[in-house]
Formats: structure tokens, C-alpha cells, sequence
């Protein structure tokens, strides 16, 4: 048996008064747009739910595809059966059996729409939960906290009977609450935090910076990569590639004790925000998290985002690093991240990086620099953006 209709649950956890049609409009467009290539299916759209006619196309592609829907809760396959009782009761005895092995309790929960049905839903709860509990008689019926919600509903044309429930991606959809910047390294962390970001409703737009020809082709492409597996969330991304070798390189001839790195990362920051600027931004996201790193110590994260006036999204800033992996396994950008790659961070480390810089001499540092925004300009300048679609990911990656 396969099944014949996908129903779809739309952001029932964050919805709220207003916002709400916005909200299932913007999913809705985003369901469509997904499923768009598998052409045989029909949607219906519901009270929050969308129920989409499977007519022929393969469930597990459609559900795959459905996973990376941002706002979309969860979705259930459904089977149908004709409005006879014992074609209702066969078919709600498979869609049990589907789930492939048996739960530790269920309840079956029919809904007649259609009151020309000759038994009412008490009746039917009976009939049905009867009927599989012959078949599977280890059952447990538990009705208050069942494991399983066996779930028929009787339309004017047909009985729709589904009993199991995967999660969506969760979240608000795309691009409902604006848009930033995502600072994006080749590391395991920016992109979790991309993905957070995008799953909050942002859409965003990626900065990497590199030191091209110390930091390799390679480097780029895994960076390439990493964004293609954020589209298959968040739709084509920008990818901006900024050249950081001169500014890093003058910088460093000019200074190279420890305040080094915050120097820099200042200037990360400041040429992030004029590219915000520039393409319509209103936030820079990092994947920074509290006491990973030097630069990620409280004082030293004052100080870097001192730099800007955009505020600066940590949305990974809290959690521990298992909980930030286990993120990126999730999103599938993991094993990208782990490839051997340098950044442009690890080209000129002082020997030891402050941990709590002070914001009055870095200025001070900064200032004697009189070339220091000539740069920043210049790299601006000659920031190369590119378009990167879902599904582009390179070969490359799984070959080391
Ligand atoms: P990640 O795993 O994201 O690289 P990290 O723990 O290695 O993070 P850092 O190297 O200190 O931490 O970088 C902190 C943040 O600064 C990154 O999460 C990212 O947002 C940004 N960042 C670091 N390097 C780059 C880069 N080359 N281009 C763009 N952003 C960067
Ligand atoms: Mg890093």
C-alpha cells in the first residue's frame, strides 16, 4: 500500500493573530516552489493545512524535499479508502502497519464531515480500533497519551486514515522576518548558525573571506559547497568572496602582537556591514559561541562588534559544542566542514591572542593605520558574488 495524499501541518507552534496569513502564505509558496518538479501532484489548502494529492509521484522524494521546508511543523502520508466500513478498517489495519513495528499503545481518533455516514465517530472508533487490534493484538489502547494517534477522517468522497508523523524544519518561513549577512568560514559553527538564522525566518546572504593564494581554490569551493547545502533551505544564496590577503598583509607588517586578530576581525565586521549596506541588510550573523576561541571571550566580542552599528546575530552563542554538531549532521554540512582547509584567520596568529582586549588602544592602533579604511574600501571593491544554487554542491567534497 502506498499512499495517496500528503497532508501538511503549517507552523502551528509559532503562529500568531495577524502574522498568520502572511505566514502560511509564505510557506505555502515555498511548498509549491519546492514541489514543483514532480508535475502529477494537486494541492488543496485547509485551515493551516495543505494536503497534496500524490497521484503517482514517489512519497519518499516528496518527503524529502518536504523536510527542508522552512515553517512547515510536520507532515503525515495518508491513505484512502472509499466510504465502506470494511475498506476503512483494512486500510487503517496497514496504515498501522506501516509504521513497522508495533507501539507501545494507540487510539484511533475518527472525524465525520461527512454526516450522511451511517455510523457516527463514537461507533467508528469502536469499529475501527476493533478491527486492528484483531489483526495486532499486542496493542495497547491508551487514550489519553497514546503513542500512536490513528487518525480517520470521513470526507464527503472518501475516508482519509494516517497514522504516522514526521517533523518538518520548523521555524518561520522564508525570509518573513528580513535579511542578513552571515559571516561564513569553512568551519563546522557559521553554518549551523546560516541555518538558524534561516530558520528564524531571515534570509540571508554569505561573506567568506580568504587569502587567496595562501588559502587555496579548495578552501573556496568547500565554502561553495557549504552554502549550496544552506539553498536547499533557503532557495539560490548570494555567496560573497572577499579578498583579504592585502589588508591582512599591511595589517600585520604594520602590527603583529596580540591584539592582531581583534584588529582584524574589526575589519571583517566593517567590510561585512558595507555589504549589508549594499544589498539591503539589516544584520551581520556569526557563528560565534561564548569561550570557544580567544576571540570568542566576552571582552573580545564587545570589542569586534564595536566595530559595527548593524546588530550582530550569535545564534549559536549559548550552546555547547555537541548541540552545535548535532546541528550540523541535521543540515548535512558536517562533513564538509571537517574536510582539511585554512582559513584566512590561521594565515599570521600572533603568539598568543588577547582575551580581553581594550577597546581604547585597539582604536588607538587602528587609527595610526591611516590606510586602514582605503582598504576596507578596496576589498569591498573587489568582493566577487556569485549566485549558488541548492543541488551544486561539487563532487570534490566526498573525495578526500
Ligand atoms: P566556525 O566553525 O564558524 O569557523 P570558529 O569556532 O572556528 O567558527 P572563529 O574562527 O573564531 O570560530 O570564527 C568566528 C566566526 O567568525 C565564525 O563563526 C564566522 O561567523 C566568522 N568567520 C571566521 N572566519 C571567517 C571567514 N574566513 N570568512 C567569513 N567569516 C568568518
Ligand atoms: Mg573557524
Amino acid at each position: 500500500m502506498i499512499p495517496d495524499l500528503v497532508v501538511l501541518r503549517l507552523g502551528e507552534l509559532v503562529l500568531k493573530g495577524r502574522n498568520r496569513h502572511r505566514f502560511e502564505k509564505a510557506v505555502y509558496d515555498q511548498i509549491r516552489r519546492k514541489l514543483k518538479p514532480y508535475t502529477g501532484l494537486t494541492f488543496n489548502r485547509d485551515f493551516g493545512r495543505v494536503y497534496v494529492e500524490i497521484n503517482g509521484e514517489s512519497y519518499d522524494n516528496i518527503a524529502l524535499e518536504l523536510k527542508k521546508i522552512l515553517g512547515l511543523t510536520s507532515f503525515s502520508p495518508v491513505y484512502t479508502a472509499p466510504l465502506e466500513l470494511e475498506a476503512i478498517q483494512t486500510t487503517a489495519v496497514e496504515a498501522m502497519r506501516k509504521i513497522g513495528r508495533i507501539p507501545s499503545s494507540f487510539k484511533v481518533s475518527v472525524r465525520r464531515v461527512n454526516k450522511s455516514f451511517p455510523h457516527d465517530s463514537q461507533e467508528m472508533n469502536k469499529l475501527v480500533s476493533g478491527a486492528v487490534l484483531r489483526v495486532i493484538p499486542e496493542l495497547k489502547v491508551n487514550v489519553n497519551q497514546p503513542e500512536v494517534d490513528l487518525r480517520v477522517e470521513l470526507r464527503e468522497e472518501r475516508a482519509l486514515i494516517y497514522s504516522q508523523v514526521e517533523e518538518g524544519a520548523g521555524g518561520f518561513p522564508l525570509g518573513t522576518n528580513g535579511k542578513a549577512m552571515l559571516m561564513l568560514s569553512g568551519g563546522i559553527d557559521s553554518p549551523a548558525a546560516g541555518f538558524l538564522a534561516m530558520r528564524q525566518g531571515l534570509t540571508i546572504e554569505a561573506v567568506h573571506f580568504h587569502s587567496y593564494p595562501y588559502t587555496s581554490e579548495r578552501s573556496q569551493q568547500k565554502v561553495k559547497d557549504l552554502v549550496s547545502k544552506l539553498s536547499e533551505y533557503g532557495g539560490d544564496i548570494k555567496l560573497h568572496l572577499v579578498p583579504f590577503t592585502n589588508l591582512q598583509t599591511r595589517v600585520h607588517q604594520a602590527y603583529s602582537q596580540n591584539l592582531l586578530i581583534t584588529i582584524l576581525r574589526r575589519a571583517m565586521f566593517r567590510i561585512t556591514e558595507k555589504l549589508a549596506e549594499a544589498n539591503d541588510a539589516s544584520a551581520i550573523v556569526t557563528g560565534e559561541s561564548l569561550g570557544q576561541v580567544a576571540s570568542q571571550t566576552l571582552g573580545s566580542m564587545n570589542v569586534i562588534g564595536r566595530a559595527v552599528e548593524l546588530p550582530v546575530i550569535q545564534p549559536l552563542i549559548c550552546m555547547e559544542k555537541q548541540q552545535i554538531i548535532r546541528i550540523a549532521e541535521m543540515i548535512d554540512t558536517f562533513n564538509i566542514s571537517i574536510l582539511p582547509h585554512e582559513d584566512c584567520c590561521t594565515l599570521f596568529l600572533p603568539p598568543s591572542p588577547s582575551t580581553n582586549p581594550n577597546l581604547r588602544v585597539v582604536k588607538s592602533i587602528e587609527k595610526q593605520m591611516e590606510w586602514l579604511d582605503q582598504e576596507i574600501d578596496h576589498a569591498v571593491n573587489q568582493t566577487e558574488t556569485i549566485w549558488i544554487q541548492a543541488g551544486q554542491a561539487s563532487k570534490f567534497s566526498s573525495f578526500f
